[in-house]
Formats: C-alpha cells, structure tokens, sequence
C-alpha cells in the first residue's frame, strides 16, 4: 500500500511525502516507510491534510476510516491533484541516489553471503521472470513508484523487470504502465517484498555459532563454508568478522 499525503507537522510546516507500507496504532498513530526521509516515520492521522492511494490515484476521502478507525475528521471530498513532478531532480544526482539506495538495501544483512539468499528470493518472488513480458532474460530492479515521484528503492517499491520494459516503463506512473489486474496482484507481491527484507542481523546467535546462523538463514553448507573459511572466496566474511568472533 502506498500512499501520498500532504502532512502538517508538529512544527506546522506542511510536505508532501510519499509512504508506504503504513501499520495502524490505534487510536490515532501510523507507522510506515517515508520515502522522503527514507526511513520509517510515525505519523499522526489528524494531521494528514490530504491521502491519494498513490496506485489507484483514488482519493481517500476519511483516513480514520482507510485504517480501520472511528471516523473522525474527514477529508474534503475535492482535492487538487498532485503535481506530476514534484522532485525533479539533476540526473547526476538521480544516478547517485540509485546507487546509494541499491547499497543500503542490502546492508542490513551484513555480510555478502546472507545478502546473495535475499536476493535470490527477491528473484524468485517474482518467478525470476519480468513481472510485466515474462521474459527471463536481462532482469533488473525498478522503481515502483519511481524516483522524480519521490519512489524510492525500498522494500515494497521494487520490481523485477526485464531491460526493455524497464527502459519503457521509464518515468511512467504504474498505474498507466500496468493493467489493473496487474497492479492488483503486484501489491501483493509487494507486501511479501516487504516481509523478506525485514530483518536484524542477531550478533549473539552469530557470535555464539557462525555455521549454525548462517545455515539457519538459508544460506547453503558450501556457501558457509566459503563464507568462514575460504579466504580467497568472494563470500568470505572477512578478518574484521573473524575478530569480532574471537572477543
Ligand atoms: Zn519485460
């Protein structure tokens, strides 16, 4: 679930933001991801001025009501639409923020070796195929919501796509790009997305016993092996990992 809100904070400055993935605390609080500040933000319902469900373009007219709420304060009924380019950006700094984003996704798992089992999931999550043409071939990562609309590469904003349909999906809004049956299913996808990148890398269990932790988390007994012992392998956890074991 993605969401658009214009929110009027504590210090009364409004902001358009894009948020996704939000998780209801009642009586009056959200927790979901910003993608302008790139992280996770509690939010209070009664400041949320405007809400447009970002996919369907649909407005949401009582938000209290949206997340399962006694209603309280709704919405008007008009509201202005978004501009259609509310972050331009330089392509330089597109193009550092993409990289940037594709680096942090992956650093919670520490280490390379956990990271590859993620992302073979995240692969297999969409069939390892172009969600869109079904094409195996020259699959990347693309923005969901993409990056001049404030969409970030973040768990639940990522799909696999082939090259080409990358290339023609570009700066299009998802819901001129697929069918609805398309983006009905997608959302879907999107949640399990979610689910898979949520984890924290457990010290103790790794101090206590590396094979074992690793073998927990799916990755393979050769690939732990490479990863503890097999110091010229590109999975090779590294000294820094081996001293931090043997304090
Ligand atoms: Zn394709």
């Amino acid at each position: 679930m993605i969401l658009r809100i214009r929110y009027r904070s504590g210090e009364d400055e409004v902001s358009e933001r894009v948020i996704s993935n939000p998780e209801v605390e009642p009586p009056n609080m959200i927790h979901a991801h910003c993608h302008l500040r790139g992280e996770k933000r509690s939010f209070s319902l009664s400041r949320i001025e405007k809400a447009v469900d970002f996919v369907s373009g649909k407005i949401i007219e009582d938000v209290w009501q949206y997340f399962g709420l006694p209603s309280r304060k709704p919405l008007p009924a008009t509201m202005p639409t978004f501009p259609e380019r509310p972050n331009p950006m330089p392509t330089e700094k597109a193009q550092q923020q993409r990289k940037a984003e594709k680096l942090a996704l992956f650093r919670p798992f520490r280490f390379l070796v956990i990271a590859e089992v993620r992302r073979t999931k995240l692969w297999a999550l969409f069939d390892n195929r172009c969600y869109r043409c079904k094409s195996p071939e020259a699959l990347e990562l693309d923005h969901h919501i993409p990056q001049y609309l404030g969409g970030r590469l973040v768990p639940g904003n990522i799909v696999v796509l082939c090259s080409r349909c990358n290339l023609s999906k570009s700066e299009s809004h998802p819901r001129s790009f697929y069918s609805h049956e398309q983006l009905a299913k997608l959302d879907c996808l999107l949640k399990a997305e979610v689910q898979l990148f949520d984890f924290r890398f457990d010290v103790a269990r790794w101090h206590h016993h590396p094979r074992e932790y690793l073998l927990s988390l799916g990755v393979s007994d050769a690939d732990a092996e490479h990863a503890l012992r097999d110091q010229d392998h590109p999975l090779f956890v590294g000294w820094n990992a081996e001293l931090e074991r043997s304090k």
